[in-house]
């Protein structure tokens, strides 16, 4: 009995997180075409597994070159099927600034930024403290 328990418990503490490639590229494109501004938007995951990002909805006006504060929280739907969030940086930096690890703190439980110049190579995924994760594509 007790070992069922545990490895049950277990399982739930390890999410692996996946990415659709079609949903990356969308992000990476996304990007490439606000630049310099920043891109923002929410990771939806599938209903199913609810560890395979499958799409990435974008919202409207929260693009904002010079705050770097881009996403406003009311704004920002209660869905849980919305995990996180993704936006771009206009430098080569992927690491979150103070404002993001503000964020991330407070909302979702996945980040991604992707960094100039918008390649596979150029991005990253944090958890809500700011610690990296590995995000396998699919
Ligand atoms: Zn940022």
């Amino acid at each position: 009995m007790g070992t069922l328990w545990r490895k049950k418990k277990k399982g739930r503490t390890l999410p692996q997180w996946k990415i659709k490639r079609e949903c990356l590229d969308l992000i990476l494109e996304c990007s490439k075409s606000n630049y310099p501004n920043e891109f923002g938007g929410l990771l939806r995951v599938d209903a199913l597994s609810k560890n395979t990002i499958i799409e990435v909805v974008i919202l409207p006006g929260t693009i904002s070159g010079e705050s770097h504060a881009i996403f406003k929280l009311h704004m920002l739907p209660i869905d849980f099927s919305m995990v996180g969030t993704v936006h771009s940086h206009p430098s080569p930096s992927a690491r979150p600034s103070k404002a993001d690890l503000g964020f991330f703190n407070k909302y979702g439980r996945i980040h991604i930024i992707v960094a100039s110049p918008f390649n596979d190579t150029s991005w990253k995924a944090y958890d809500y403290s700011g610690e990296e994760i590995e995000i396998a594509i699919v």
